[in-house]
């Protein structure tokens, strides 16, 4: 993965903040840049592999987020100047706390970490086995015979476009009893009047043949095992001090996530606080059930 802006950015505010940067947060890495990374790397040389000082620039900005992260409480993974999936995950919360968003945690109790289904890791190569295997160039032709609809106990406004709605999920057959018995669980703990008022009825996307987000993998939405509710209002990210926090992060909506872990979903708002419109039926990295 490449370095975003945002994180071009956190780099030289961490570094500013530490006073060994004193030029523009413009996200663009020059030399008043990498000079100022350069010694902070120096001055943690210690938690850095012998032989970084030849690394690529490329690497030792990385180094830099995943150092600023960990010390900011985030856990980046092995400092290693790799931009892998922990990195990206704790630099995303490192830049919340820059631009002084809360962290939000609001739920009385931590994620229900189960596995009843024995869904797989969200791997590919864990995915592929069990669900079948998407071909690049977005040719899902394995998954999309394998595809039905389930139906939801609401109207589900498409939150992109209000005056439309669906009344079904598409996803992978594998999946579609548990979503079953998920959305019944949901239905006995709120009224339809709750389900209107939180979003939980809010469609954002599910099916649909296309890689990651910013990535060359395929999204778990191609394998027809993830869906999204409420974009609009829980967005993967957030920019300014002005952004309300993810709606469907406020407790009134834990029974919501709790159908879905109870059958073994995983919510990667609820388990990395990151991504909270978002579920999949597969196990993310914070998950005891993800294989290493
Ligand atoms: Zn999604």
């Amino acid at each position: 993965m490449e370095l975003r802006k945002s994180e071009a950015k956190a780099i030289q505010r961490g570094l500013k903040d530490l006073g060994i940067y004193a030029d523009e947060i413009d996200g663009d890495l020059g030399g008043n840049s990498l000079t100022a990374a350069n010694a902070y790397l120096l001055a943690n040389d210690a938690r850095l592999p012998s032989g970084y000082s030849a690394w690529p620039n490329k690497r030792k900005f990385v180094a830099c987020i995943q150092m600023l992260s960990a010390d900011a409480g985030f856990d980046p993974g092995v400092i290693d100047g790799w931009l892998g999936t922990d990195t990206r995950n704790a630099s995303t919360l490192y830049i919340r706390t820059l631009d002084g968003l809360e962290i939000i945690n609001v739920f009385e109790s931590d994620p229900i970490d189960v596995n009843p289904n024995n869904w797989p890791s969200d791997k590919a190569s864990d995915l592929n086995a069990f669900y079948g295997t998407p071909r690049k160039n977005n040719n899902c032709s394995a998954i999309e015979p394998r595809i039905v609809k389930v139906d939801s106990p609401w109207r589900m406004p498409l939150d992109w476009n209000m005056a439309q709605s669906r009344s079904f999920f598409k996803v992978h057959e594998i999946v579609a009893p548990s979503l079953e018995r998920i959305l019944a669980a949901i239905e006995a703990s709120y009224s339809e009047s709750e389900v209107n008022q939180l979003g939980l009825n809010r469609f954002s996307g599910d099916y649909v043949c296309r890689k990651i987000t910013g990535g060359t993998r395929m999204s778990t939405h191609a394998y027809g095992i993830a869906i999204d509710f409420y974009g609009s209002k829980n967005e993967l990210k957030r920019t300014t001090h002005d952004t309300p926090p993810p709606t469907l992060a406020h407790a009134d909506c834990q029974a919501f996530w709790e159908a879905f872990e109870n059958e073994g979903w995983y919510s990667l708002g609820r388990a990395q606080n990151y991504d909270w419109m978002h579920v999949q039926a597969a196990k993310g990295r914070a998950s005891r059930f993800y294989s290493h």
